[in-house]
């Protein structure tokens, strides 16, 4: 992890053996935002006082104890610095707002038993004075990373429209490391997409973290879609990631209008059970997320769904394990990526009682991967028989062998010329397997030319 400066951190409790303890999990989790514990509050950069409500007058205390750090916010303010103050804790729970109402300098309260949100609430208290948070967190591969934007030297391109992100999920780093939500112009977009274009780029895909949550002066992504869809030569689009709650009606609509927008679409729900989406600050339930499907299945039947899975998070019990299973049988996915819940220093998560034993994320992993493993081979043998659009897009391993893409992103696997790579050429699919689809060229007189 690469060293942050260090800022001071300042925990007074009050009351309770609990209460001492949740402190310690405090500083625990403010470690990777760069937070170090100091033994006086006078110019700390964050005072988190952890209250209690048993002995008389505690709450009366807490105010007053809360008057002097204010008088402290106010000199560090003068010397031109920042303090941030929260209080925790019972008072927090019993008051709620009351407490930030009777006392202003307060910028958060967070209940007992939830220390863990206190990432989320600082990052979010920071957001709103327009502060960037330094985070010390190692890159998430698996979610902080965009793919890297592809030196042209082909036929598809990846094209950056968005990053960060205000979700929060509890388990992942992002929207501490990447900061929030935040979209390029579209004119900015336009301009690189026809650049693209005319270096011969047929395909774009358009990354961001919540890709679906663009917000281009005054453009959603759908609208953003539809006018990259008029650049000449720019066959296809795709995006991603996804995040469910931001699929919106017009984006929906797209997909069954445009035959630019490919028929596949990277959406990740993570889990089955709600209990557990709730505690991964999801934000949907199993059952808003199937009915998502179903929508954009109305609008654009042959659409291949893929999803991203979460195995072992913190509290997962086997019935809650057993509905995820339920929702891939019951959505049918065409591809996915499943992981075992890792603990990220730092997260929510990672703090949250009820952590998986490793044997029983692998035993769940290898549950699931066989199911979807089934679904993904079940979906490519759909295709035998079909004449699929291909776009070509380089040689194969074997001799006159050429290789491209369908519409729903299966590697196809055909004999012909190089003369078609970079052309969307009919095949017709004779074979299938998990990863990949074979076929012959529709039109034979391509082969005789070559
Ligand atoms: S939506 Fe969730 S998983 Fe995706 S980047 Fe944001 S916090 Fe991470």
């Amino acid at each position: 992890m690469s060293e942050t400066p260090q800022k001071r951190l300042y925990i007074k409790t009050y009351g309770c053996q609990m209460n001492v303890y949740d402190s310690e999990r405090m500083a625990d989790v403010l470690r990777p935002l760069g937070y170090g514990v100091v033994d006086d509050p006078e110019g700390a950069d964050l005072v988190v006082l952890n209250t209690c409500h048993i002995r008389e007058k505690a709450t009366e205390k807490v105010y007053s104890e809360l008057g002097y750090i204010k008088q402290m916010k106010g000199r560090k303010a003068q010397a031109g610095g920042k303090m941030t103050i929260a209080v925790a804790g019972c008072v927090a729970q019993a008051e709620g707002k009351e407490i930030m109402h009777r006392q202003p300098a307060v910028d958060l309260v967070v209940g007992p038993q939830a220390y863990h949100q206190l990432p989320e609430l600082i990052a979010r208290a920071h957001r709103a004075t327009g502060e960037r948070l330094s985070a010390d967190f190692a890159a998430d591969e698996k979610f902080d990373a965009l793919p890297a934007e592809r030196q042209v030297n082909g036929v598809t391109a990846f094209l950056t429209v968005q990053e960060g992100c205000d979700k929060f999920c509890t388990f992942c780093v992002v929207p501490y490391t990447r900061g929030g939500e935040w979209s390029r112009p579209p004119e900015a977009i336009e301009d690189e997409a026809r650049r693209l274009a005319d270096q011969g780029v047929r395909e774009v895909t358009l990354l961001g973290q919540n890709v679906n949550a663009y917000d281009g002066g005054g453009h959603t992504l759908a609208k953003l879609v539809r006018r990259l869809a008029r650049i000449p030569g720019l066959d296809r689009i795709r995006y991603t990631t996804s995040h469910p709650r931001d699929m919106g009606e017009d984006l929906i609509a797209a997909h069954g209008e445009l035959p630019q927008l490919m028929p596949y679409l990277h959406l990740p729900v993570q889990a089955g059970s709600d209990k557990i989406l709730k505690a991964m600050n999801r934000d949907h339930t199993a059952e808003s997320y199937v009915r998502l499907v179903e929508k954009i299945r109305a609008a654009r039947p042959d659409i291949a769904m893929s999803g991203d899975f979460i195995v072992g998070f913190p509290g997962e019990r086997d019935g809650d394990f057993d509905k995820t299973l339920e929702l891939v049988r019951e959505v049918g996915f065409a591809s996915a990526f499943s992981f075992k819940y890792s603990r990220r220093p730092g997260t929510p998560a990672s703090a949250m009682p009820g952590q998986v034993d490793e044997a029983v994320k692998a035993e769940r992993l290898d549950r699931l991967n066989a199911l979807l493993d089934a679904q993904q081979k079940a979906f490519n043998a759909l295709q035998v028989g079909k004449v699929l659009p291909v776009l070509f897009e380089k040689k194969g391993r074997n001799p006159g062998q050429i290789v491209g893409r369908s519409p729903y992103l299966q590697a196809v696997h055909a004999v012909g010329p190089d003369s078609l790579l970079g052309q969307i050429v009919p095949v017709r699919i004779e074979s299938s397997a998990k990863m990949s689809l074979g076929g012959v060229l529709e039109n034979q007189s391509l082969l005789e030319s070559a």
